[in-house]
């Protein structure tokens, strides 16, 4: 379904020639713009005018890298596929809205028709030419809207379920980002942790270095303590 989404707003855009470039790019990683041209079978200016285009909406993103060799820029592109989603819905919704407005007149005007000619007028303009066909003489008939309305009630349900459709693929797209921001928030905050662990550890080192020291030299100096009433009493015994 995404797919579909995606090419429907590339033939928007550019036309039917970049449909496939959909099914090359996708939104998680850049792909080398000389490997779409290749694919799609269009020179690399071609391709690269085509993205262009796309970009100008924001609907695809890119970096460049240096050809160390050769001194030129290649490109690699992706689709940024929740603003792609996003400008498919606002056109979609105008689209909506135009046929509803379109409904609206077709259940509240009267429009007129020569059947003859197969010429359709509005009220307004069927009253100025005296409700007769300046082709053909034939006098105007009042236009049945029955069908058309049936054929745009069913087009408005399409549109609705479509914009449903789309907002579904939205969600998921931003759930996605979601996921991918709470990893890295994740990371980074395992990486603080990480570093004041190791902060502490470097610090409880010190302090047991320091207090080996002390011991041991509360313990030297304890044996000399012990030593010297040690040679006290020997002295004294041997006194
Ligand atoms: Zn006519």
């Amino acid at each position: 379904m995404l797919k579909d989404f995606l090419k429907e707003i590339l033939v928007i855009l550019v036309g039917k020639q970049s449909e496939e470039i959909v099914d090359l790019l996708d939104g998680d990683k850049y792909i080398n713009e000389f490997v779409i041209a290749k694919k799609i079978n269009l020179t690399i200016n071609q391709t690269r005018n085509i993205l262009y285009k796309v970009s100008d909406f924001g609907l695809v993103s890119s970096i460049r890298k240096k050809d160390k060799k050769k001194g030129w820029y290649t490109y690699f592109w992706k689709i940024e596929v929740l603003k792609a989603l996003e400008f498919l819905k606002e056109v979609t919704v105008k689209n909506l809205n135009q046929l509803k407005n379109q409904i609206k007149s077709r259940e509240t005007k009267r429009f007129y028709v020569c059947e003859r000619c197969n010429v359709e007028f509005t009220e307004e303009n069927a009253m100025l030419r005296d409700f007769t066909c300046n082709e053909c003489g034939e006098v105007f008939s009042v236009k049945s809207n029955e069908k058309l309305l049936k054929e745009f009630k069913k087009n408005e349900e399409k549109l609705e379920n479509k914009i449903k459709l789309i907002e579904e693929e939205i969600k998921k797209e931003k759930d996605k980002l979601d996921k991918v921001r709470q990893k890295e928030i994740k990371k980074q905050q395992q990486e603080k942790l990480k570093k004041k662990q190791e902060m502490k550890e470097a610090k409880e080192n010190i302090k047991k270095k320091t207090a080996k020291k002390e011991v041991k030299k509360k313990k030297e100096t304890k044996k000399k303590n012990i030593k010297k009433p040690k040679n006290l009493k020997k002295i004294s015994k041997k006194k």
